[in-house]
This record gives C-alpha cells, structure tokens and sequence, in this order.
C-alpha cells in the first residue's frame, strides 16, 4: 500500500477538523479558540527505547499519546489538537498502521483531542519512531517547575514505583502482577488534576524519569532543596508486595504529578484529592539550599540510591 492510500485509510478518519483538509494539503490551518494560549509538547516513542520491541500497535499508540498528554497535564493544559510523525520498517504489514490508528481513534476520543497533520517515512530495517506533538489549551497562567517556595509541601498523585516494577516484571526479573504491568503499559496522564491546580500549586511536573530525578529537577528549577519522607510514599499494594526502593525512587514511566504547595492549602488539596476520587500525598517539604535528602520514618538520612533512568 502507497503512502497516499495508508493516509487516506488509516489516518484522514482522525483528522475531522476542517482546518486539516483531510489531509491532503501542505499543512494545516490552525486557529485558537478566543481567550486560550497553546500548549505545545512533543515526545517521541522508540521501539525498544521507549516501549518493549514486542510492543503491539495498541501499547505502541497508548505509550505515544499518554506521555504527551501527561506532558499537558503537567502545565494545567487540556489535549485539543496533535500532528504526528510516524517512522517505520520497509515492509511493515498493513495490519500494523490499522491496529495503531484505531488505537489512535480510542485515545482521540477518549482525551479529546484529534489529529491535524504529519508525516510518514520508511527506511530499511529502521525501527518504528513516532514522535506527536500535541496542541494543548490553556485558560490562565500554567503551571511552572519554577515556583516552588521554602517550606512548601510536596505532594504526588496516585502510587509510585508500579510503572517501573510493571517493567521489571515484563523482562522477567520480578513475578508477573497485570496490575503493575499495566501501569506501565497504560499510564493516566492526570488532566484533571492538572487543570485543577491553578492558585493552589506553587510548581509542578510530571513524573517521567523518577520520583528523586524529577524532584532534583523541580527543585534546581525553583532554586531551592527538598527532604522526600521514603515512608511516605504512596505504593499501591502491589507495589508493597514486591518492595524494591531503587526501582520505585529511580524508576520513570509513573507519569504521576508532581508539585508543591503552601501548608495553608492542605485541606483544600484534600478535598480536591476526595473530587477526583484521586489520591494526593504529601511525601516531603522545600528547604532552603540546593539538595534533596531521603529521610526515614526517624528522619535519619538515608543513601541516595543509585541515579535513575534518564530518557535520552
Ligand atoms: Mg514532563
């Protein structure tokens, strides 16, 4: 099947905006709606790299969309528009491009968002690259890394640690759980929560390279230091079961947020945790100074463990 006829089949259906001209012009023709600024995130998936070289199509789409989208949550955005490139194996079947598009249809529709352009290529033996960029609205100031203030709370959404013990468990070096398997096929990219910070987080981020790495981050951003409380940090049962901290501290894929707060706002964090019927946490304080020191339930410092994983 020609380039063309894959565009028209596969990927025309998730261009409906007229803008995007079914995808048969030079680009596409964009316009905000009044009173929103654009977000714009881009982040690529590389088989082997990014998702397992036995990835299917469905894990492939879920891994692409979610890691741009917790991207948005991350700057309190919601999804509204994504191009995508697409680079793939001579000699892919067909089934690939229709098993991946229809994913790509069930993301679209569950998150909002749809498709307005792209590109395709193919080389010999390459493996398959997708990078999207998506389009995000924003109505009011984003959420930054860069505000966090001295004696601020730290807080993360849900559990940490299943996505990078759900990838332990797929290379067979941990007892298989689905649960945590599916945390790392499946993330929740937190929009909701997100959208929901705006005057109550002081900083904020997604969780993508692990919780300690992307604190360091927060906090070399706000120009301040941390104290992370390790028995504080949410594990969801699974994760309990299988404790293995330089996994759950260093490992990325979570795509939780993470952000601070001034001590004023905790109850107003707690209702909004009860609202979304999503679990907020409070794992730390901002200090003074430039380090981020693990603590025990003594609040005796622990060893850092080892530095994480770092996307390249
Ligand atoms: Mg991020």
């Amino acid at each position: 099947m020609g380039e063309r006829t894959r565009i028209a089949r596969y990927f025309a259906p998730l261009a409906p905006d007229a803008g995007s001209f079914s995808l048969t012009d030079d680009a596409a023709v964009l316009a905000a709606p009044a009173g929103f600024s654009l977000v714009i995130t881009t982040d690529s998936v590389i088989e082997s790299v990014h998702v397992l070289a036995a990835a299917t199509p469905q894990q492939f789409a879920t891994k692409l969309v979610r890691r741009n989208l917790s991207d948005l949550a991350a700057m309190g955005a919601q999804p509204w528009r994504y191009t995508l490139n697409l680079h793939t194996p001579h000699g892919i079947a067909d089934e690939w491009f229709a098993k991946f598009s229809a994913a790509l249809v069930a993301e679209q529709s569950q998150f909002g968002m749809v498709l307005i352009g792209g590109d395709s290529t193919s080389a010999p033996h390459a493996a398959i690259h997708a990078t999207m960029t998506c389009f995000g609205l924003l109505d009011g100031a984003p959420l930054r890394r860069n505000g966090a203030q001295v004696g601020d709370d730290i807080y993360v959404s849900g559990t940490i640690g299943d996505a990078a013990l759900g990838l332990l468990m797929l290379q067979q070096k941990l007892p298989s759980d689905p649960a945590l398997i599916a945390r790392y096929h499946t993330p929740q990219p937190r929009l909701a929560l997100g959208s929901s910070l705006h005057g109550i987080a002081t900083s904020a981020m997604d969780i993508s390279d692990g919780l300690l790495a992307d604190t360091a981050q927060l906090c070399s951003a706000s120009d301040v230091g941390a104290i992370i409380h390790r028995d504080a940090i949410p594990l969801s049962p699974a994760a309990q079961q299988a404790v293995a901290w330089q996994a759950i501290l260093n490992g990325g894929d979570d795509y939780e947020l993470l952000f601070t707060a001034p001590t004023s706002a905790r109850d107003t964090i707690a209702e909004l945790a009860a609202s979304l019927a999503l679990q907020l946490t409070r794992i730390g304080e901002i200090t003074a100074g430039n380090e981020v020191v693990l603590v025990d339930e003594n609040n005796v410092r622990l060893p850092m463990p080892s530095a994480g994983f770092t996307h390249d």
